[in-house]
């Protein structure tokens, strides 16, 4: 190649560096910009508080002329119809029960639930869980990612299947989700409460789960009217409380202002009786039940490790079971 061939050639090649770095920059800007991006860079992290850092912009000044460099990274963005039939009911359940939710993010890991600014949580790694068999203690079994926190299908009224060991629909909990949307300690869940009632008792819960109970409480109001019974079951004794679960080192749901306890002295904890199944698993009125289960709350009455007098704001769960019984409906 001549001197004046090398010249024109690198001209051209700048040029189109400088061409590639303002298309860069646009777009950029332009992701900044605009809310629920699904395509979020990030780097692997183990909890949902480790927010995705941007990717660095290449700086014009820095850049060598005729030098190449490693792309940058940037995270695929999920294709929904690569992801299984059950995978894509549980992001559709989540996604339109916890708006919160801006958008999914796939690396090497898995697969992500992004969280705006809150970061991002682990919704379920593609390699498999390790086997719960052996050498783990209660906390891991009982502190999984969203996915399996979803896997035990929740049956709604009117079924009340036996519970053996082994069947707790909704007691596994994500607690990187629960801290994401709720807060991780008692000043960050505080600032989100709000006021509730039900059935002329005031409570303390957390945004959605005080504006899902309104709907439990106009049914259940007129539920008492009916039947003045139910009134016994109905005695308030606790939204929003930070505290751990009773026998175990971790945050009960209360902490997080989305779990409701009623009439504990008629509606038995598991840890407090020898009986297994308890009756009232199967007797509970369910009225009470019904009218929690249509606003999105799960009853612990339909746990092996029952918590008779437990109702819980999941609303994911609620969504599936549905999607689940429709789907087998047809
Ligand atoms: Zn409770």
């Amino acid at each position: 190649m001549t001197r004046i061939a090398k010249q024109f050639f690198c001209f051209f090649v700048y040029l189109g560096l400088l061409l590639a770095i303002a298309s860069y920059v646009h777009a950029a800007a332009e992701d900044a910009a605009s809310p629920g991006f699904v395509s979020a860079p990030a780097t692997p992290s183990s909890g949902h508080d480790s927010a995705a850092p941007d990717v660095a912009a290449p700086v014009p000044g820095k850049r060598e002329l005729c030098a190449s460099g490693p792309a940058p990274k940037v995270e695929d963005s999920v294709d929904l119809g690569s992801l299984d039939a059950e995978t894509r009911v549980d992001l559709q359940c989540l996604r339109s029960s916890y708006p919160q939710i801006t958008g999914l993010a796939s690396d090497a890991e898995g697969l992500w639930l992004l969280l705006g600014d809150r970061g991002r949580v682990l919704y379920g790694r593609y390699a498999p869980a390790k086997s719960i068999a052996g050498g783990q203690n209660m906390a891991e079994v009982w502190d999984v990612d969203v996915r399996t926190s979803m896997a035990d299908p929740y049956p709604l009224e009117p079924e009340r299947p036996d519970t053996p060991y082994g069947v707790s629909p909704g007691r596994k909990r994500s607690y990187d989700f629960l801290v994401a949307l709720y807060g991780g300690t008692p000043a960050q869940v505080n600032k989100q409460l709000v006021p509730a009632r039900l059935v002329g008792q005031p409570l303390r819960l957390s945004s959605p789960a005080g504006m899902a109970l309104a709907a439990t409480d106009v049914v259940l109001v007129e539920a008492v009217r009916n039947d003045p019974q139910l009134r016994a079951f109905l005695k308030m004794e606790g939204g929003f409380m930070w505290r751990r679960i009773a026998g175990e080192s971790r945050l009960s749901p209360h902490a997080f202002g989305i779990a409701i306890d009623l009439s504990s002295r008629l509606a038995p904890y598991w840890r407090w009786s020898k009986l297994r199944p308890h009756p009232l698993q199967f007797s509970y009125p369910p009225a009470i039940v019904d009218a929690f289960e249509q606003a999105g709350f799960i009853w612990g009455g339909k746990w092996h490790e029952y918590d008779i007098m437990h109702f819980e704001y999941r609303p994911e769960l609620v969504c599936k079971a549905r999607a689940l019984r429709h789907k087998f409906a047809r």
